[in-house]
């Protein structure tokens, strides 16, 4: 069969050889950037790797599709996905609420908001906007850890009547590590003690500079009680995501992440995806982190069966093998023997982890012996 080298191969993935010859360590394998390995070898990092590849042939790599860009012309816009951050008790749960409030797409008549980790809302207008429905840096700093950065913009929440707290300027230090840009939202501003320009002014020392202190991070003073606010909030997020010009190629296999996943009783293992690129479809076999799986059914954010979601779009999923942690990526493939592959590759890595972190530390009891 056709071969490559390690060095070719990473080039061609624009990533480290290092990481390359790491990955292959850990499926087994001793090898060099210099040396050559297989096609199956080279679908498998490939794949691991999270880019896509096409095969020629049974033993031909067609290395130029392996990279993991789409090309331009097959990205269409897509909305953008924004989390909320901030202090306890700033109003994070409210101003969620309050937005989701303003959906002018209404779920099933009398039908309950089914709480899935995250929802997109439709504007007058026809614009989407996607928010994580998990407030909390925590969920934002694990997901991160594991790779996913799944959000485009934050949204960092000060209460008017309050002020910079530690969760505030922790929210900060993390948006400012991820490099994702910031809106202000000064909530609770419908109240007497209200207080936005010193919330402005207190930024300053933590430097988040608002365009009213003639910086460039966009702020709005919002009442998630009374709504005020909101329309120019949503509209400011917007105007972020057109200058951050976020495309996504909607004709393709689904890759996702997952937000959440839990057992549920009655329907089994149970994720909540966000998907970052392609449809994902009913019936569609894939991998997601350790485990594979067949879509058996689509539910949005409303409660609704749905047949596909694409780019942006929050989904269940139901049709897992087991349950999958936040932050690991779904990936759609072209059958159930690929998925069972790539599912137990993934497996045997995930255990080549676990041993190399005990090594040591048995090594450092012996060490203790002597
Ligand atoms: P979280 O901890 O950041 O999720 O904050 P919550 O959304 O739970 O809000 C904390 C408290 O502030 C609750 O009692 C809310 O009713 C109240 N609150 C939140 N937003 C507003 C607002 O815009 N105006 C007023 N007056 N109260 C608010
Ligand atoms: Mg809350």
């Amino acid at each position: 069969p056709e071969a490559i080298t390690v060095q070719e191969l990473a080039n061609r993935m624009a990533e480290k050889g290092a990481d390359l010859v790491k990955a292959l360590f850990n499926m087994g394998m001793m090898v060099t950037v210099n040396q050559s390995i297989d096609a199956d070898t080279a679908e498998l990092l490939v794949e691991e790797f999270g880019h896509n590849l096409q095969r020629v042939s049974e033993s031909d790599v067609d290395i130029d599709a392996s990279v993991d860009v789409d090309p331009e012309e097959t990205l269409q816009s897509r909305p953008p996905v924004v989390t909320i951050m901030g202090h306890v008790d700033h109003g994070k749960t409210s101003l969620l609420d309050a937005l989701r409030g303003t959906d002018v797409v209404k779920g099933e008549a009398g039908g309950i908001t089914q709480h899935i980790g995250a929802y997109q809302i439709t504007t007058k207008d026809k614009q989407k906007l996607t928010f994580l429905d998990t407030p909390g840096h925590a969920a934002f700093t694990q997901m991160r850890a594991r790779g996913a950065n799944v959000t485009d913009i934050v949204v960092l929440v000060v209460a008017a009547d309050d002020g910079i707290m530690p969760q505030t300027i922790e929210a900060i230090h993390h948006t400012k590590a991820a490099g994702v840009p910031m809106i202000v939202a000064i909530t609770k501003s419908d109240k007497p003690e209200a207080n936005p320009q010193k919330i402005r002014e207190r930024l300053l020392e933590h430097e988040v500079i608002v365009e009213d202190m003639s910086g460039d991070v966009q702020d709005v003073e919002v009442s998630a009680k009374t709504g005020a606010g909101l329309d120019e909030l949503i509209e400011k997020i917007l105007l972020q995501a057109e200058l951050m010009d976020l495309k996504a190629r909607y004709d393709r296999d689904a890759e996702a992440t997952v937000i959440e996943a839990k057992l549920d009783k009655g329907r089994g293992p149970v994720a909540t995806v966000l998907v970052t690129r392609g449809t994902l479809k009913r019936g569609d076999t894939f991998v997601v982190g350790t485990e594979s799986g067949r879509v058996r059914a689509l539910v949005d954010d409303k409660g609704k069966q749905v047949k596909d979601a694409g780019p942006s779009v929050p989904v269940e999923v139901l049709g897992l093998g087991g349950v999958p942690q936040a932050g690991d990526v779904l990936t759609v493939v072209e059958n159930e023997q690929r998925a069972r592959e790539v599912a137990e590759y993934r497996q045997q890595q995930a255990t080549a982890k676990r041993t190399a972190t005990v090594a040591p530390n048995l090594e450092a009891m012996f060490a203790g012996l002597k």
